[in-house]
C-alpha cells in the first residue's frame, strides 16, 4: 500500500532566548494508508513536535514532510490551513470543545469554514455524532457530559470533514480506564471499517495494543524498540 506519511531526515528546534534547543534530531518515518500507528515514549521527548508536523500545525526546520502527496514543509502557511482542514482531524488530551456551544455546534466547528450548505452541515455532524454513539446528546453542553463522551465528541468533530488522516495526542490521557476503552474501540473502528489512517501518542502500554503498529521516541529520535532494551 502507499505511504501516506513520508518524514525524511527531519530536524525541528525550538528558539528559547537566544538558545536553540533541538527537539527532532533527523527523523525518518512511513506511514502507509490505513495504518493505526502508536507512538510512545517519555515527556519531552518530542511527540507532540513530530504529531505537529505530520498534522500541518508546524513546520520542520531541515528536511521533508511529505502527507497526502502535498510537501508540506514548502507549503504557505495559508495553504497548509486548506491542506489540513481537508487530510487532517486532530484529537486532543483535553478534548479542547468549546464550553458555550452544545455537542453538535462543536462537531460543526470544521464546517463553518467549508462551502456546505446549513442542510449537509447538519447531515454530516449527524452522521459523525451518531459514528461516536452521542446522537441522543447532541443538545447537550460539554460540562453537562463524561469526559469520555466530551472526547468522543472530540472525535466527531475530527471526522466530520472525512479527513484522511486522524492524528490524536494522548486522546485517553484524562479518561478513567473504561472510558479509555470506549475511545480506543472507537478510533479502532474508524481505523478498520472506515479506512482511517490513524497516529495515536500515548503513554498506556494498553492503548497502544489497540493499534497495529508501535514506534517509540527517545530524545528526538524514533526506534522500533524502548531505549534500553535493544540488544
Ligand atoms: P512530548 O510530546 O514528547 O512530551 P514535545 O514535543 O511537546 O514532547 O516537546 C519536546 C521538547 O521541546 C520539550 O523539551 C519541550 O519543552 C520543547 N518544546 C515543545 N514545544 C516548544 C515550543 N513551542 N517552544 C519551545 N520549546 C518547546
Ligand atoms: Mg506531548
Amino acid at each position: 500500500m502507499t505511504a501516506l506519511v513520508t518524514i525524511k531526515d527531519v530536524v525541528k528546534g525550538y528558539v528559547r532566548g537566544k538558545q536553540r534547543v533541538e527537539v527532532l534530531h533527523g527523523v525518518n518515518l512511513e506511514v502507509r494508508e490505513r495504518d493505526f500507528l502508536a507512538l510512545m515514549g517519555p515527556s519531552g521527548s518530542g511527540k507532540t513536535t513530530l504529531l505537529n508536523l505530520i498534522g500541518g500545525l508546524d513546520k520542520p526546520d531541515r528536511g521533508e514532510v511529505i502527507v497526502a502527496g502535498e510537501r508540506l514543509d514548502t507549503l504557505s502557511s495559508g495553504k497548509l490551513a486548506k491542506w489540513r482542514a481537508r487530510h487532517v482531524g486532530f484529537v486532543f488530551q483535553f478534548y479542547n470543545l468549546l464550553p458555550v456551544l452544545s455537542a453538535e455546534r462543536n462537531v460543526e466547528v470544521p464546517l463553518l469554514l467549508t462551502k456546505l450548505s446549513g442542510k449537509q452541515r447538519k447531515q454530516n455532524v449527524r452522521a459523525a455524532l451518531e459514528l461516536v454513539g452521542l446522537a441522543d446528546r447532541a443538545k447537550h453542553k460539554p460540562a453537562e457530559l463524561s469526559g469520555g463522551q466530551q472526547q468522543r465528541v472530540a472525535i466527531a468533530r475530527a471526522l466530520v470533514s472525512d479527513p484522511t488522516l486522524l492524528v490524536c495526542d494522548e486522546p485517553t490521557g484524562d479518561l478513567d480506564r473504561e472510558s479509555s476503552e470506549a475511545v480506543l474501540e472507537l478510533l479502532e473502528l474508524l481505523n478498520r471499517d472506515h479506512g482511517k489512517t490513524v497516529i495515536m501518542v500515548t503513554h498506556d502500554p494498553r492503548a497502544a495494543e489497540h493499534a497495529s503498529r508501535l514506534l517509540y521516541v527517545d530524545k528526538g529520535v524514533l526506534s522500533a524498540e524502548p531505549l534500553g532494551t535493544a540488544a
